[in-house]
């Protein structure tokens, strides 16, 4: 895929696709009837919808930061069918396309350490070791997040595979966070709860400009315009819904660019309010910087 590329002040920002897979419209939407989600995404018959599945590239003074890193290459064969992958993970070569080896990476920040976000972290090695894929980079996530990870319960261990994040630590590589965190003068992160217990979105800030890669906070830009609309796999619902709450209220009075990691329909946009109290906020969809010098 030709990667998306934006421009936010001094830094551009690229999204990659590590693929897409099918997913359950049941997962995706929740509490929402299938007859409201429908008309917004249309299912395939076994009632999947397909979901991106990009990871951020931003341009930095400080070299390269990768935000997330995919399914990765390490998922034997039955379990790339269980996660309904329809295109084998690309997260190198996609890299490549962007003159990037895996060594020129600086930071890899993890949103949450979610399989289909932190898979492409490790790569088993020649002995068939996972080891750091991102040999000299320096990998974030947050310290509550890599508990959660650590220690699954029933319901979240078919997504925490240890061999994603442990190895990074065995390599002195990972570096956690309990908060919110500055990263470079123009990268923060910002903890956003809900999806996970430390879910972090990460915020580009340039020459007062803005943009924000939501992770799943918001995978969907759906997500944001409703925020009832929330996935059954958040393992906080309600409290999903003050975060995008005041996630989207901050992206409207910054006139913040989104970037929506799941939605290859609409990938970019800025947020605003409807026209009246009843009327749904919208999602605008932004061009990228190639096809606005096209134009
Ligand atoms: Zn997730």
């Amino acid at each position: 895929m030709t990667p998306l590329t934006y421009q936010v002040g001094a830094c551009r920002v690229h999204l990659i696709s590590d693929g897409a897979y099918l997913t359950d419209g049941g997962g995706a939407f929740g509490l929402v009837p299938r007859l409201m989600w429908e008309k917004i995404i249309q299912p395939d018959p076994l009632n999947r919808i397909l979901l991106e599945l990009y990871c951020c590239v931003i341009e930095t003074d400080e070299g390269p930061i990768l935000v997330d890193t995919g399914h990765g290459t390490k998922l034997p064969q039955k379990r790339q069918q269980q996660f309904g992958l329809v295109k084998p993970p690309q997260l190198i070569e996609e890299l490549a396309g962007l003159g990037l080896r895996p060594a020129d990476i600086r930071f890899v920040i993890n949103t949450h350490l979610h399989a289909d976000h932190c898979g492409g972290n490790t790569r088993y090695d020649a002995d068939g070791h996972p080891v750091p894929t991102f040999s000299r980079a320096t990998y974030f996530v947050q310290r509550l997040e890599l508990a959660d990870a650590a220690y699954p319960n029933e319901r979240t261990r078919n997504t925490y595979f240890p061999e994603n994040f442990l190895p990074l630590a065995d390599a002195g590589r990972l570096h956690v966070f309990s908060g919110d965190a500055q990263i470079t003068p123009q990268v923060r992160v910002q903890v956003t709860p809900g999806h996970t217990r430390a879910h972090q979105v990460v915020v580009i800030e340039s020459q007062g400009e803005t943009a924000i890669f939501l992770g799943d906070a918001a995978g969907l830009a759906v997500y944001l315009e409703r925020l009832a609309w929330v996935p059954a796999f958040d393992v906080e619902p309600l409290v999903s819904i003050e975060t995008k709450r005041s996630l989207r209220a901050w992206a409207w009075r910054r006139e913040a660019l989104l970037l929506f990691q799941h939605d290859g329909a609409l990938p970019a946009g800025r947020i605003a309010p409807g026209d009246n109290e009843n009327a749904h906020w919208r999602v605008t969809p932004v061009a990228t910087a190639s096809s606005i010098q096209q134009e």
